[in-house]
């Protein structure tokens, strides 16, 4: 199949209804990364999400629906979830609440909760509007892979597979959204994100962050799983090992491969002369540069060296989770493992 990659017009935003309601499946830029979505209440199109990503069946997927559209008929929503609401949406934080059991079970893997999420994104909203009914959307990547931030990135692992692309240019959030469970008397982080806890916190009174204990099944299923994979071999260092990663480049380069040094700007100027990709300064920028870096890397190095960025604060409880799985070190609880 022809994949077309199109703007959100009038003729993009009309075909987009008409796969939606055929059950095909439709990726779309938001503001934190491109999504992969299908309607939410037919079971065949959520399956074929999970089909296509090859996502395994127990690690739900997120609803997405426009900001006008009436969460109540979805999902029980506790009293103090309002502020939280008011004060977040749309952007870029999923609320997981009690389902009423309206959507696919294949949406919530069989849990009793649904999460929902209203983005901020013009292209999302425009395609939510048009369709006017929930929206299953894991991110658009294969499972495992680097999450997707440009149209690109969406085409880069679905070329030929998906009818349509719609292109909103850059995700400038750079990762996925705050996972948020809603279900108990105090909200807690399953994923960190783009909203922090401290964020939260100062809305809701109190804000818990979920740690998986051993051997405990995880509360969000995703965090069980490998995540935000380059598709190179990767080596990772700390900041205060830049001797041994050195040593590492010379090695792979020694040996006739192409390495490269992903780390924040301070430690790119450190490492002049060599190849480097830099994740920028700030919390921000590092969270917005993350992914597409990392996909750059993929594509020019043999082997990507990962320097743990030092900077901390805003949202790099979000970054550091992602940057460590896709160097394949074990994130720390509340964290994804
Ligand atoms: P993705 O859509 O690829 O960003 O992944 C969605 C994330 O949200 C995964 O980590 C899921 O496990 C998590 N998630 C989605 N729905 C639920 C839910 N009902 N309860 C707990 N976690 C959820
Ligand atoms: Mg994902």
């Amino acid at each position: 199949m022809k994949t077309l990659v199109l703007p959100p017009d009038e003729r993009a935003l009309a075909y987009a209804k008409e796969l939606i309601a055929a059950g095909e499946v439709v990726a779309f830029h938001t503001e934190t990364v491109y999504g992969l979505g299908a309607d939410a209440r037919i079971d065949a199109a959520v399956k074929k999400i999970f089909a296509l990503k090859g996502r395994p069946a127990d690690n739900p997927l997120i609803a997405h629906v426009h900001p006008d559209y009436d969460i109540s008929a979805l999902v029980e929503a506790p009293p103090y979830t309002a502020a939280l609401r008011k004060a977040f949406l749309p952007g870029p934080l999923t609320m997981v609440y009690p389902s009423k059991g309206k959507v696919s079970p294949f949406v919530s893997a069989g849990l009793a909760t649904l999460s929902l999420r209203v983005p901020s994104s013009p292209t999302a909203q425009a395609f939510l509007r048009a369709v006017d009914l929930p929206v299953a959307a894991p991110s658009a990547n294969r499972s495992k892979h680097v999450s997707p931030v440009t149209a690109q990135h969406v085409l880069d692992d679905f070329d030929g597979d998906i009818p349509l692309i719609l292109d909103g240019g850059p995700s400038r959030g750079g990762i996925e959204s705050t996972v948020l469970d809603c279900t108990g008397s105090v909200p807690q982080i399953l994923r960190a994100g783009l909203v922090t806890r401290e964020m939260i916190a100062s809305v809701a009174g109190d804000c818990g962050v979920y740690h998986m204990r051993a051997g405990e099944k995880p509360k969000s299923p995703g965090m069980a799983y490998k995540h935000y994979a380059p598709g190179c071999r990767t080596a990772y260092f700390s900041a205060d090992a830049l001797g041994d990663a050195v040593r590492c480049y010379a090695r792979e380069e020694g040996a006739g491969g192409a390495p490269c040094f992903l780390a924040e700007h301070a430690v790119c100027e450190r490492l002049g002369g060599y190849r480097t990709l830099d994740l920028g300064e700030t919390p921000a920028a590092m969270a917005e540069n993350l992914y597409a870096r990392l996909r750059e890397g993929e594509r020019a190095a043999s082997l990507l060296i990962g320097i743990a960025p030092t900077v901390r604060g805003g949202v790099m409880d979000g970054v550091m989770n992602r940057f460590l799985r896709a160097f394949g070190q074990n994130a720390d609880a509340g964290e994804e493992l």
